[in-house]
């Protein structure tokens, strides 16, 4: 098989084995439907489903009651604000959010201006950390939600969710987390922090893509997103994807197994690619903090070339990676997350994102770094930018 060095873990995972042998298994020995309970294999597949549930809530510290699965982040982040929105339009129609948000929530933001929800998008640092200064100061009396991501996708800030949770509770707004970015890389606990609701997907830890969960807080309520049937205790209507979700909840009991093994060895990786880089190529910078960041993510802008024109000679040399998130690549406009950190259009548009994932070795890192070093410097060759400078 031709080479293949996958650094673009942000955007998904490669299932792990164990998962799709899970997933199997479910798929042909459970067939039943989970709330067909008057016959035995209804009754399996509804304890299956409860097992999967009691696992995922385990691993972020939630009570079982408090999960909720649905079809993935996207639509979790999507049932939050606008389940939330649509309870709460009565006490008031202003959210804060951050600039740097997935689409998933920039987006459903927008849409919700057409019901007469006014959005506020607050800032963030050089480092990509949001502004808690302005976000306090944004609250008005009719704010009624704050949404801010656990980690960045693109850069991978962590951002103060126990300050701001501890915001949100004094002033009695509800606070949603969008913390796909964050599950399995940083140690998660919903009661610990307070927050109301949090969003996961299980594609980004190498579970299945098109399954994903809310956790929503005991006692809080907003509308309902999906209508129908009595699924997901009468809140998420649709019969359970029970292989996905079976296949979920064996990605967070590996995952919780194998956690500090996994997050070091995934710094370790990030920090050498860190490192290689800055020794061997001139003009480059890391983007954000050095290690206020996801422990697989790397962020770099080398001055005066295009991204888009890095990975195509990457993806020659076997190396998967991104200029963004997976959902504006495509569109040639520079990252919002950057240029909301203050890099600037031409800086934003020479950037690359490396994640690196558990399959990642030292030998990977050395022939990406000797990859990067051959294409820049090929392309500043030609770069009237560089030639000027
Ligand atoms: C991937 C991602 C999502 C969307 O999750 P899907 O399951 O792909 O819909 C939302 N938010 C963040 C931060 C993400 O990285």
């Amino acid at each position: 098989m031709a080479k293949r060095i996958y650094l673009d873990n942000a955007a998904t995972t490669k299932v792990r084995p164990e998962v799709i042998d899970t997933m199997v298994e479910v798929l042909q020995e459970n067939y039943g439907n989970p709330s067909s309970t008057l016959y035995s294999i209804g009754k399996d597949a509804k304890e299956i489903l409860e097992n999967s549930r009691h696992i995922v809530a385990d691993f972020i510290g939630a009570d079982d009651k408090e999960i909720y699965f649905t079809a993935c982040g996207t639509e979790s982040d999507n049932w939050a604000l606008k389940g939330a929105a649509f309870a709460k339009m009565n006490k008031g129609k202003h959210i804060i959010t951050s600039k740097i948000e997935h689409h998933a929530i920039l987006h459903t933001c927008k849409y919700l201006k057409k019901f007469g929800f006014e959005t506020t998008f607050v800032d963030v640092d050089e480092n990509g950390v949001v502004d808690v200064e302005q976000l306090k100061n944004s609250i008005r009396p009719d704010t009624i939600l704050i949404s801010i991501m656990y980690a960045n996708n693109e850069m991978g800030s962590i951002q103060p969710i126990k300050e701001i949770a501890e915001i949100a509770r004094e002033q009695n707004i509800l606070f949603h987390v969008d913390a796909v970015q964050a599950l399995g890389a940083v140690k998660l606990d919903v009661k610990a922090l307070d927050i109301d609701m949090m969003s996961f997907s299980a594609h980004k830890l190498h579970g299945p893509k098109g399954i994903g969960a809310l956790y929503m807080k005991k006692g809080v309520r907003i509308d309902n997103f999906i209508h129908g049937g009595a699924q997901e205790n009468k809140k998420r209507a649709g019969t359970e994807s029970l292989h996905n979700i079976a296949g979920f909840a064996k990605a967070c009991e590996i995952n919780k197994y194998e956690f500090d093994k996994k997050n070091n060895h995934l710094k370790y990786m990030r920090d050498l690619l860190i490192k290689e880089l800055q020794e061997k190529i001139e003009d480059c910078v890391l983007n954000g903090h050095a290690t206020n960041r996801l422990p697989n993510n790397v962020n770099m802008t080398f001055k005066f070339i295009e991204g888009e024109s890095i990975l195509l000679w990457l993806d020659m040399a076997g190396v998967c990676a991104s200029t963004g998130s997976a959902c504006s690549s495509g569109s040639l406009s520079a990252s919002h997350v950057l240029l909301a950190m203050g890099v600037n259009d031409e800086a934003a548009h020479g950037s690359i994102r490396f994640t690196v994932g558990e399959e990642t070795t030292e030998e990977d890192i050395h022939y990406v770094v000797n990859e990067m070093k051959i294409v820049v410097e090929k392309l500043r060759l030609m770069s009237p930018l560089y030639n000027r400078h």
